[in-house]
């Protein structure tokens, strides 16, 4: 049941404007009371962060007012839709932590009740069959200064409207020879109230009704329809069809019986920097090879930031946080970063794992000794405890740790140095080995054993902690190492002669490392589990990991945001 009682107390902000206006109908007994939203893709691509905006919105909403949602695939367009898509859709929906139990809908199920929507239309006198081709509609259509031109077939008689559209049905005619229109206002100052078409001729079979239609409602004949046949109370859209309002309105009044009334409301879409989001571009880089498909971890669809290592929880947050819009704004994707970073820093489980490995020997550590060291799992969380850490005489650090000649402010390892191993001793570096290509093969250091667990009795301090692997326990894994996709901010705006979205992909948006060395606990991980790898980021288990098989680690985020600094040194460059 809906409650009556504001949700307002119990966020941790003030209402946005979608939820002033439920509570409004609430207050009034709108229809009854009932709040009642939809989620309605067209299936004919992945779903992307957008979606998941609308989709938190949506079913936030009616969660919040003791109300339903509804997901309904919106596939009145034959041409570019797919079974692939709808199981996507809805496999991504369950991910992120939303259940419309039931009721999944499909606007192509509701065919017959919209064909009947339009014949009540006819007999209203409020519809006509136009023979115009697509192209003249068009170009009658006027501009948003001048008026349309009113088309010759626009006075027809009911009787033959009637006979006409149903022959349209009975496929007598062909594609683009005529088409059903609405008969409103040719002179209206809004384009969409131009006499739009409602029904178009496309002899090609649906994906669900086969060969049983020849005719297809456009979106605004169906949307608004569907919306009422399923007993919307608010239609939640984005700002584009701010301007369809009126003949969403205009429909319903002539079709529907009773007070109640679906209400459409816009809201601005969620745009991102770095990132495309049109399914059609994201089609195009993965038709093109670009990427290696939709859920390519690089791609801002939801199945590609799972498979990245995002959290739903994560998404969730980034979606409350980011709020609802009126006007249209790109929010800086570093913002899904960090909201990806908060809830990894609280829940993630900490581990060793060397990027570049490096061999450390230490001299002084008996040959055949090995111990276990104390490792702490989660310093956010002592309920998640501690863990044993192998230690022995060879290990791996990370090669640009140390180095030989080291700069100002180098505070790692160096020849003569003294540095803390995170969890396990002091070592002091007494020299290298290197082959004959003058490349480091072997770091020899000199340990402490007074030092163990990494301090020291007498209160000597050192300035650099490594992280480290010991070498025979080592567990090799590949680690993809994901960045940003696109390396402007805007690749929609591309303005070049000739080059468009495209040509700004960030060349180095991967790299992989075939052989990092991760320490013995990672032995177990399962797909989808994430960590923070120390110093290094986070990491998730590819979903597509078999068992038995090398583990492959992709990058989900850095533990800061490295994006930041270049802009902040861009800057400082500009201004000198
Ligand atoms: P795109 O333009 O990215 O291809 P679309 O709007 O054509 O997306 P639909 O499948 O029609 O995709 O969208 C389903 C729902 O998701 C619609 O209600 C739409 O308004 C909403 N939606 C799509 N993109 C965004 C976005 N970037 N931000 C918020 N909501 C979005
Ligand atoms: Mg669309």
């Amino acid at each position: 049941m809906a409650s009556n009682e504001s949700k307002e107390e119990g966020k941790r902000r003030p209402l946005n404007f979608i939820e002033q206006i439920v509570e409004e109908d609430l207050k009034n007994n709108r229809n009854n009371g009932r709040v009642h939203t939809r989620f309605p893709p067209e299936p004919n691509g992945f779903l992307h962060i957008g979606h998941a905006k609308s989709i938190c919105l949506n079913f936030g909403i009616a969660e919040d007012y003791g109300g339903k949602t509804n997901l309904r695939f919106d596939d009145t367009n034959p041409l570019k839709e797919e079974q692939k898509y709808i199981d996507s859709i809805k496999e991504d929906v369950h991910w992120l932590g939303f259940d419309w139990e039931d009721r999944e809908y499909y606007a192509s199920d509701y065919f017959e009740q919209l064909y009947e929507f339009a014949v009540k239309l006819i007999k209203q006198g409020n519809a006509y069959v136009c023979e115009l081709t697509p192209e003249e509609v068009k170009n009658t259509r006027g501009t948003p200064t001048e008026p349309g031109k009113e088309s010759p077939y626009r006075d027809r008689p009911i009787e033959e409207n009637l006979d006409l559209f149903r022959r349209m049905r009975e496929g007598e005619f062909e594609e683009g020879s005529c088409q059903l229109r609405a008969k409103i206002d040719m002179s209206s100052p809004n384009m969409q109230m131009r006499d739009p078409i409602l029904y178009r001729i496309r002899h090609i079979a649906h994906p669900r009704t086969g060969d049983k239609w020849c005719i297809y409602p456009m979106y605004d004949f169906a949307h608004g329809q569907s919306d009422y046949i399923e007993g919307i109370t608010h239609s939640l859209c984005t700002l584009e069809f701010e301007n369809h309002r009126p003949l969403y309105d205009w429909f319903l009044d002539k079709i529907a019986e009773g007070d109640y009334r679906p209400k459409q409301i816009e809201f601005a879409r969620l745009n991102l920097s770095f990132t495309v989001m049109s399914k059609r571009k994201l089609l195009e880089l993965v038709n093109e090879g670009y990427v290696d498909g939709w859920d390519d971890p690089r791609m801002p669809t939801i199945s590609g930031i799972r498979r990245r290592g995002y959290t739903p929880g994560s998404i969730r947050e980034f979606s409350e946080k980011v709020g609802i819009a009126k006007r249209d704004n790109v929010i800086d994707v570093a913002l899904l970063e960090n909201s990806l970073r908060e809830d990894l820093n609280k829940t993630a489980q900490r581990v060793m794992t060397v990027l570049d490995p490096v061999k450390v020997v230490i001299t002084n550590y008996p040959e055949d000794q090995e111990e276990e060291l104390d490792a702490v799992n989660n310093p956010e969380d002592e309920n998640m405890g501690m863990r044993k850490v192998p230690f022995s005489r060879e290990i791996y650090i990370e090669r640009d740790d140390f180095r030989e000649d080291p700069p100002k402010k180098f505070f790692r390892l160096a020849p003569g140095r003294e540095v803390r191993l995170r969890y396990a001793y002091y070592i002091t570096c007494q020299g290298v080995v290197k082959d004959e290509f003058g490349e480091i093969t072997e770091i020899r250091c000199t340990y402490d054993p007074e030092t163990k667990g990494g301090q020291s009795p007498d209160g000597r301090k050192v300035k650099g902690t490594l992280h480290w692997v010991s070498s025979k326990h080592a567990l090799p894994v590949e680690v993809r190492q994901y960045d940003r996709l696109f390396m402007d901010e805007s690749p929609d705006k591309i303005k070049e002669e000739g080059k468009d979205f495209k040509s700004n992909l960030n060349p180095d948006s991967l790299h992989i490392i075939e052989n990092a060395m991760a320490e013995p606990f990672l032995k177990d991980a399962k797909p989808e589990d994430k960590f923070q790898f120390e110093r290094k980021g986070y990491f998730c288990v590819d979903r597509y990991c078999k068992p038995q098989e090398k583990l492959i680690f992709n990058r989900a985020v850095t533990l800061k945001d490295t994006w930041a600094k270049i802009a902040k040194q861009q800057q400082q460059g500009k201004k000198k």
